[in-house]
């Protein structure tokens, strides 16, 4: 099967523009060397920066170039000093996430032999387990309209029925391909408060629904609090996380902190006709316009796009692509001779790049 797949790539502010770039072109050197498929990129200007010169954060037609893409491939948005007349950040990938109706966050994370980090891992253990957090309800879903008076303050959590269940077959599939692909043995834990919360009861009781559908697939349970514990005491224990928006919002960062920090961190957010693919940190505008920025979780998250796309219209070169960047980030973060400095180096952010190009090239 071959075909013309369109990104559309928001290069964003602060580092998005210098991550971008290198990993844009080694997406188009695959694409230009592949067989079967073909990457066309169209850049969408938003931001903090063009607001600031537009007073636009996310133009109409930004937002078509997004609907009309195959995916969307978006770096880092925000800067401190640039804010809404009302004094809130400006995020336009959370309004895309709205817009495209992106339920479910996907926080992959993996931590292979070699890899410095704050675990020492038992001989022979890695690391490489997904988190994935609803991304439009739960105890977001009531952001910027909490109720607050002079006593108390209140601020509610949705958990709906349609949502939910789109969530766990989406969770039931990724642990299916996984499986399929060699990588976890076929296993979702739902991650909840089912215990305190009847809206968390609730939520259970349809993950337990989809299991019963899936019967391949091993399905368990874990309260919040336990599952934080666990993933510093066995996180190689874990295949597929599912859970609500506010938890899989902190574990999410506990597994980037599992990883080495943020600029290893990729994730993606996946609704039934669009994904955005993004690295898990900001803009970072303390180290903007250095040259030093880590480009990895940038890369690994252009890698997940390719796995996504390459799954979704039934290509395997793209899916073996987007494979063979991944480990070559991986690879190079684990030899540990060329890192940017959040990761203990002083490579500059286009010799990191060139670095991952070079692995792609010996494997
Ligand atoms: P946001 O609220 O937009 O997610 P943030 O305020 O949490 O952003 P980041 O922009 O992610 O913060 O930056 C946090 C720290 O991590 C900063 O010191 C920044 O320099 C560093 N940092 C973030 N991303 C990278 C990267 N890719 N390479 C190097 N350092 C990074």
């Amino acid at each position: 099967m071959s075909g013309n797949y369109k990104i559309a790539v928001f290069d964003g502010d602060g580092i998005g523009p210098e991550i971008t770039e290198p990993t844009v072109k080694i997406l188009k050197s695959m694409s230009e060397a592949a067989q079967s498929y073909d990457l066309r990129f169209t850049y969408a200007p938003a931001g903090a920066s063009h607001y600031a010169a537009t007073n636009e954060s996310l133009p109409e037609r930004s937002l078509e170039i997004a609907r009309r893409a195959d995916a969307i491939l978006l770096s880092a948005m925000g800067l401190p000093d640039v804010r809404y007349e009302d004094g809130t950040e400006i995020s336009p990938q959370i309004d895309l996430r709205k817009a495209l109706k992106l339920f479910a966050g996907v926080r992959p994370v993996t931590v292979r032999t070699g890899q410095a980090g704050p675990l020492t891992l038992p001989e022979g253990r890695e690391i490489d387990f997904v988190l994935i957090r609803e991304s439009t309800e739960g105890l977001f879903h009531s952001q910027g309209c909490g109720q607050v008076t002079e006593t108390e303050a209140r601020e509610t959590l949705l958990i709906t029925r349609d949502v939910s269940e789109k969530l766990f077959r989406f969770a039931f599939d990724l642990a299916a391909a996984r499986k399929s692909s060699g990588r976890g043995p076929g296993r979702v834990t739902c991650v909840d408060k089912a215990n305190v919360f009847r809206a968390f009861a609730f939520f259970r009781g349809l993950f337990d629904a989809e299991a019963m559908r899936r019967p391949s697939i091993v399905a368990d349970h874990a309260y919040v609090d336990a599952a934080a514990l666990w993933m510093v005491q066995k996180p190689w224990d874990f295949d597929v996380l599912v859970t609500e928006n506010m938890f899989g919002d902190i574990l999410s960062d506990l597994g980037a902190g599992l990883m080495g920090g943020l600029g290893l961190a990729p994730s993606a957010d996946i609704g039934l006709d669009h994904a955005v693919f993004q690295p898990c940190h900001g803009s970072a505008p303390d180290i903007a316009g250095q040259g030093i920025a880590n480009p990895f979780a940038m890369m690994l998250s252009a890698a997940m796009m390719l796995d996504w796309l390459g799954l979704k219209h039934g290509n395997t070169e793209m899916q073996y692509d987007g494979t063979r960047l991944r480990q070559a980030v991986e690879a190079v973060v684990a030899e540990g001779r060329v890192l940017t400095r959040d990761l203990g180096g002083n490579a500059s952010t286009l010799a990191a790049a060139d670095a991952v190009t070079q692995m792609m090239r010996a494997s």
